[in-house]
């Protein structure tokens, strides 16, 4: 094919045990899974669940045993982590019922959906789109996809973030308001998942700032270590 330009690279993860890589489609974000965290931000905890997304080239690769770079970004002086479990699909399909879940699951991975928290919060109050606030450049680290065979029992995972060595958030995958599966079950009513989709599920309570120098290190027991240094 000809085109006017070069096309921008396409962005994949690395598979653990494998060396295809996954390549990635779109990134869903599912807002305020997590009853404690919903709490925190001011709401009660229970209500259906909704997505915003993150384009694909936010993507920050981070290979195992390595600390990736985020640079601290643009017109915002409150950038919050929130670590989450990312569910990677691999058979797409629409109006997928919870049962049927996890036939379209390949793997899971550990994401930060890194938040202009100020920004958020000033688009919120006005109604306005959470784009400059969700979906900026480099807001999405992750690490490598663990093919379900070999993740174990995410559902009941424990999940944390530690910045510069000190717990942030801590819990349990367990504690998801919408589980993975009634989550693919809301999100492909809405949307036809394609191969190559990553949702992140929801982030704990204790979302907070960081600050240029910081280390975070992030888990979903199974999943590995996700470590991320904001440059
Ligand atoms: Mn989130």
């Amino acid at each position: 094919m000809n085109t006017v330009f070069n096309p921008a690279p396409a962005v994949s993860l690395p598979v653990n045990g494998r060396a295809e890589r996954f390549p990635v489609h779109r990134i869903y974000c599912v807002g305020r899974n997590y009853e404690e965290h919903a709490k925190e931000m001011g709401f009660t905890g229970r209500e259906p669940p909704f997505f915003f997304l993150k384009p694909a080239d936010a993507v920050v690769v981070v290979n195992t045993r390595e600390t990736g770079s985020m640079p601290y970004p643009s017109l915002t002086q409150s950038l919050h982590h929130e670590i989450e479990l990312v569910v990677a699909i691999g058979t797409g399909g629409k109006n997928i019922k919870a049962a049927d879940a996890h036939k379209h699951i390949y793997g899971y991975a550990v994401g930060l959906d890194m938040t202009r928290r100020d920004l958020q919060n000033d688009m919120k109050k006005q109604g306005r789109p959470w784009d400059i606030g969700k979906a900026f450049d480099h807001s999405a680290p992750i690490g490598p996809v663990t093919p379900v065979a070999q993740a174990g029992d995410v559902a009941q995972a424990e999940i944390y973030l530690k910045v510069n060595g000190a717990d942030r958030q801590r819990s349990n995958v367990s504690k998801l308001i919408w589980n993975i599966a009634e989550t693919i079950e809301h999100l492909s009513s809405a949307w036809e998942l394609q191969p190559g989709d990553l949702i992140f599920t929801g982030t704990p309570r204790g979302v907070a700032a960081v600050a240029a120098g910081d280390t975070l290190v992030g888990e979903v027991a199974g999943l590995g270590k996700l470590s991320v240094k904001i440059a």
